[in-house]
C-alpha cells in the first residue's frame, strides 16, 4: 500500500489504543509506527501490543516500525505520610536518603548519586517543574533546601536537575529487563531517555548489538552541550520536548528543535519531533490552532517523523488525533514552499563521500530528467537511505533491501517506502527489475516514465554506494 506522506506519525499505544480493532483504526487513519512505553503498562501488556501490531503488518502488507521506549533514570521523591502536602514559598525543606514516609520538612529521595553530585546553588525541579528548590548546603545524604517556588508535592513526583550531570548510566536496572524484553519482541527501535553524554549512547549500543537501531532522546542540556557527537552516534534523534522544557527554560525548546532538527539533517539521521503536538485532543475532538501551527512548522522544517503521546495512549479522541496530525502533514506536502524550503536548505558535507555524492546527484538528477517518479535506493544496512532522504526529494524513496528489519526500521525514515527482496541480490539487473516491478506495482510509475536506482559494487557490501542509474520503464 503506498504511503502518501513523506513525514511519518509514530503513535504511541497505551490503555485508550491497545485493542486490534483500534490499532487498526489508527493504521488506517495513518500511523506509520508505534511507540510502546516501558515507563507505563506491563510486560504481558507489551507483547500482546507487539503481537498484534505485528498481525496487523501482514494482513495490511505494508511494514510498521515499532519502538520500545525505555524509562531511563527518571528520578522521583519517595512517599508522604499524608500523600501530599504543601510548601511555601522561602521555606526550609530536606531532601535525604531515609525511606521513612516524607512530610512538610523533608522527604525522601531515593538516588544516592544525586546527593554525590549536587552542589549548592543548584536547583531541583519537582512535578514537572512546577516546584523549585534551591540547594543551600548539601553532603553525601541530605541536601537542605530552600523553597524558590511553592507548591503542592506528592507521593512519587518526577524531580528534575537542569544543571547537574549525573553520574547516572542513560539504562537502570529496570531498563536493562526492559531492553533484553524488548528485544526477544522483535522491536526495531530501541529509545534511550535522558542521554546525557555520547558514551550513554555508545553503552547502551554495545548492549544492544545491532539488534535494534537506537533513538536517544534529547531532554536534558548536557545532551544539547554533546550533540554533534550524540546524533553521530545515534541511529536516530528525538527531540523529547516534555522533559526538554523542564530542563530548560521553556521559550528555549524552539530554538533547541530548529538546532536539532538541522543538525540531524547535517549528519543524515532522522529527526522525531515529540510531546505535547496535539495535547488538547487528550479530552477535546478538536485540537488548538497553536497547536495544528506547531505540527506544521515541524513538517515545514523537514523533521521526519510527528509523535502523539497521551493523544493515542490515554486520550478520548486517540482516532481521530492521528487523522488530524495526518491532514496537517498533508497539506503542508501539498505547498510548493515546504520543497523549496527543504531544497534550499540541502548542503552538501564537505567532506563529501562517494555515498553523499551519489545521493546528492540522486536527487539533482530527479528535477532535471523528466518523468522521473521515484529514487530506488538498495540498501543492505539502510544507512545510504538516509543520506538518499536527507536530499529531501519531492519524489518517494523505494528503500529495496534483502533485509525485513532494515525495512521495517526506515519506516520512520522521511518520504522512505521500504520494499523487501527476500533473496539477496545476484545482479544489478535483478535489481533494476525488482524495483520496477514494485514500483509500477504500488502505482508510482507506470509505462513511459523514468526511475533512479543507487546502489553500490560490489552488491550486499553495506556502506558501499557509488553507483547511479536512470530506467526508462518500457
Ligand atoms: P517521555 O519522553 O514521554 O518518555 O517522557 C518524551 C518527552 O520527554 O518529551
Ligand atoms: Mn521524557
Amino acid at each position: 500500500m503506498p504511503i502518501d506522506t513523506h513525514t511519518k506519525i509514530l503513535a504511541t499505544i497505551g490503555p485508550s489504543s491497545a485493542s486490534k480493532e483500534q490499532i487498526e483504526k489508527l493504521i488506517d487513519a495513518g500511523a506509520d509506527a508505534f511507540r510502546i512505553n516501558f515507563s507505563h503498562g506491563t510486560h504481558a501488556e507489551h507483547k500482546a501490543r507487539v503481537k498484534i501490531i505485528r498481525q496487523l503488518e501482514k494482513e495490511k502488507g505494508r511494514f510498521i516500525s515499532i519502538l520500545a521506549d525505555l524509562q531511563g533514570p527518571k528520578l522521583r521523591v519517595g512517599t508522604f505520610r499524608n500523600d501530599s502536602v504543601l510548601l511555601k514559598e522561602g521555606q526550609t525543606f530536606v531532601l535525604d536518603l531515609d525511606p521513612e514516609p516524607g512530610d512538610d520538612a523533608r522527604v525522601c529521595l531515593p538516588h544516592k548519586e544525586i546527593f554525590q553530585a549536587l552542589k549548592p546553588g543548584d536547583d531541583l525541579l519537582v512535578n514537572d517543574g512546577y516546584i523549585v528548590l534551591k540547594v543551600m548546603s548539601c553532603d553525601k545524604k541530605h541536601a537542605v533546601t530552600k523553597v524558590k517556588v511553592g507548591g503542592v508535592i506528592s507521593s512519587h513526583k518526577g524531580v528534575n536537575l537542569p544543571n547537574t550531570q549525573l553520574p547516572i548510566s542513560a539504562i537502570t536496572a529496570k531498563d536493562r529487563e526492559d531492553l533484553e524484553f524488548a528485544l526477544k519482541l522483535g522491536v526495531d527501535w530501541i529509545g534511550l531517555s535522558f542521554v546525557q553524554k555520547v558514551e550513554d549512547v555508545q553503552f547502551a549500543k554495545k548492549l544492544i548489538n545491532g539488534r535494534a537501531w537506537v533513538i536517544s532522546k534529547l531532554e536534558k542540556p548536557s545532551a544539547i552541550d554533546d550533540l554533534d557527537n550524540i546524533i553521530q552516534e545515534s541511529d536516530a534523534i528525538m527531540v523529547a520536548r516534555g522533559d526538554l522544557g523542564v530542563e530548560c527554560p521553556i521559550q528555549v525548546v524552539p530554538v533547541l528543535q530548529k538546532k536539532i532538527v538541522a543538525a540531524c539533517r547535517k549528519y543524515a539521521r532522522p529527526v522525531i519531533i515529540a510531546t505535547q503536538m496535539l495535547e488538547s485532543m487528550i479530552n477535546n475532538p478538536n485540537p488548538t490552532r497553536a497547536e495544528v501551527s506547531d505540527v506544521a512548522t515541524a513538517v515545514y522544517d523537514g523533521a521526519d517523523t510527528v509523535m502523539l503521546s497521551a493523544e493515542t495512549a490515554a486520550g478520548k479522541y486517540p482516532v481521530d488525533a492521528v487523522k488530524m496530525m495526518h491532514r496537517i502533514v498533508s497539506q503542508v506536502e501539498s505547498d510548493s514552499l515546504f520543497y523549496k524550503l527543504l531544497q534550499d536548505s540541502r548542503r552538501i558535507p564537505c567532506n563529501a563521500s562517494e555515498a553523499d555524492s551519489i545521493s546528492f546527484a540522486a536527487s539533482e538528477l530527479s528535477s532535471v530528467l523528466k518523468n522521473v517518479k521515484a529514487i530506488v535506493s538498495y540498501t543492505t544496512s539502510g544507512f545510504t537511505t538516509f543520506l538518499t532522504a536527507r536530499e529531501r526529494p519531492s519524489l518517494p524513496i523505494l528503500a529495496l533491501t534483502p533485509n525485513i528489519e532494515v525495512a521495517r526500521r526506515l519506516v520512520l525514515v522521511w518520504g522512505v517506502r521500504p520494499h523487501i527482496n527476500k533473496e539477496s541480490f545476484k545482479s544489478f539487473e535483478k535489481v533494476e527489475e525488482c524495483a520496477v516491478k514494485a514500483i509500477v506495482k504500488c502505482g508510482m510509475a507506470k509505462s513511459g516514465d523514468h526511475v533512479i536506482i543507487t546502489a553500490g559494487f560490489p552488491l550486499n557490501v553495506a556502506g558501499r554506494t557509488n553507483m547511479l542509474h536512470t530506467v526508462y520503464i518500457k
